[in-house]
C-alpha cells in the first residue's frame, strides 16, 4: 500500500498486526491445550485441531472483512452508466449547471500548508492543456500499436469535449488562492490532519438534487506533509473529477478508480465521455466508451 491511495486507510496494517497477535494468541493457547492433550485423552486432540480450523475460517473471514472495509463504497452512485469495451464502467453523478461564458472559480484555501511548490502542482492539474499520447497496451485498453490520448489538466481535457450539451460544460476556469474563508465553486484545503475514516483525500459537494445540479464542491487533501507533489497532483486530478461530477470508474487503470493504483493517472478518453454525457443531461443513461 502506498499514499498513492486515494482511499488508503492508514490504519489497516494495525488492524492487521492486531488480528495477527490475536490469531497468535490463539496460537499459543491451542499448543498449550495440545501438550496438556497427549497427557490426557486422544479425544482432546480433535478438539484442538478444530478449534485451529475455526480460528483459520473467522481468520479468513476477519481478513476478508478488512479487505471489504478497505474499498471506497462512501461516494454516491447514480444511475447513469458509462461503459468500454472491456466492461467497465464510470458512474457520474450530477453536473454543475453555469451560464454560458460565466467564470468557473477553482480557490485554493491560503494556510500554511499552501506553499508555492503545492499551488504550483495544484495549477499544473487545473489549468495545463498538456495532451499524453499512451499505448492501449499499456492501460489494458486495446492491442498494441493503438494509442489514446490523455490529459494532464482538467482545463485542457474540458476544453477538448465537443460544446453541444444540454448544460455548459466547465469551461473558463479561474484559479485564484484564498485567506480564510475561501470563497469559490470548487474549494482545495491543504491540511495536516488525518481523514477520520483514513482517506487521503475527499470531496464533499453541496447539491440541488431538485434541479440536478452542483452547487459548491470542497476537496481536502489530509496528511499533506507526508504526500509528494506527484501524489498531491494525482490525488487532486482525481477529486476534481469528483468536483466536476463524476463517480468511480471499475477500471483498476482509471484515474477514476477508487483506489489509485496506475502509473499514469491522467485524464482518460472514458472519463471525458463521461462527463459528456453527464452534462448533457443523462440522469438515467448507459453509454459505451470507445475504449
Ligand atoms: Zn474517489
Amino acid at each position: 500500500m502506498t499514499k498513492k491511495y486515494a482511499n488508503y486507510i492508514p490504519n489497516d496494517q494495525h488492524k492487521i498486526k492486531e488480528f495477527k497477535q490475536e490469531e497468535n494468541i490463539f496460537e499459543e493457547i491451542s499448543k498449550e491445550l495440545l501438550n496438556k492433550s497427549v497427557l490426557l485423552k486422544r479425544k482432546y486432540l480433535v478438539i484442538v485441531l478444530i478449534s485451529i480450523i475455526i480460528s483459520s475460517v473467522f481468520g479468513a473471514y476477519v481478513y476478508y472483512f478488512i479487505y471489504i472495509a478497505n474499498h471506497d463504497t462512501v461516494h454516491l452512485r447514480s444511475n447513469f452508466l458509462i461503459q468500454n469495451l472491456r466492461g467497465d464502467t464510470v458512474d457520474t453523478w450530477i453536473a454543475w449547471q453555469k451560464t454560458d461564458n460565466a467564470l468557473f472559480h477553482i480557490h485554493v484555501q491560503n494556510s500554511q500548508y499552501a506553499t508555492k511548490e503545492r499551488t504550483d502542482a495544484i495549477i499544473d492539474v487545473i489549468m495545463s492543456q498538456q495532451k499524453i499520447e499512451l499505448d492501449d497496451s499499456i492501460m489494458h485498453k486495446g492491442p498494441e500499436g493503438t494509442s489514446s490520448v490523455y490529459y494532464v489538466g482538467w482545463y485542457g481535457a474540458l476544453n477538448s469535449i465537443k460544446n453541444d450539451t444540454k448544460f455548459n460544460i466547465v469551461k473558463n476556469i479561474h484559479f485564484h488562492i484564498d485567506d480564510d474563508v475561501p470563497t469559490g465553486d470548487i474549494v482545495i484545503i491543504l491540511t495536516n490532519l488525518s481523514n477520520p475514516d483514513g482517506y487521503s483525500a475527499y470531496t464533499n459537494s453541496i447539491v440541488d438534487e431538485v434541479n440536478h445540479q452542483i452547487l459548491k464542491s470542497t476537496i481536502t487533501v489530509y496528511n499533506i506533509d507526508k504526500i509528494s507533489l506527484e501524489d498531491l497532483k494525482t490525488l487532486v486530478r482525481h477529486e476534481l473529477g469528483h468536483g466536476f461530477g463524476l463517480a468511480h470508474s471499475t477500471a483498476p487503470e482509471d484515474l477514476m478508480a477508487p483506489t489509485i493504483t496506475t502509473n499514469y493517472p491522467y485524464i482518460s478518453e472514458c472519463d471525458l465521455d463521461a462527463i459528456h454525457h453527464l452534462y448533457d443531461g443523462g440522469e438515467s443513461s448507459k453509454v459505451v466508451c470507445e475504449k
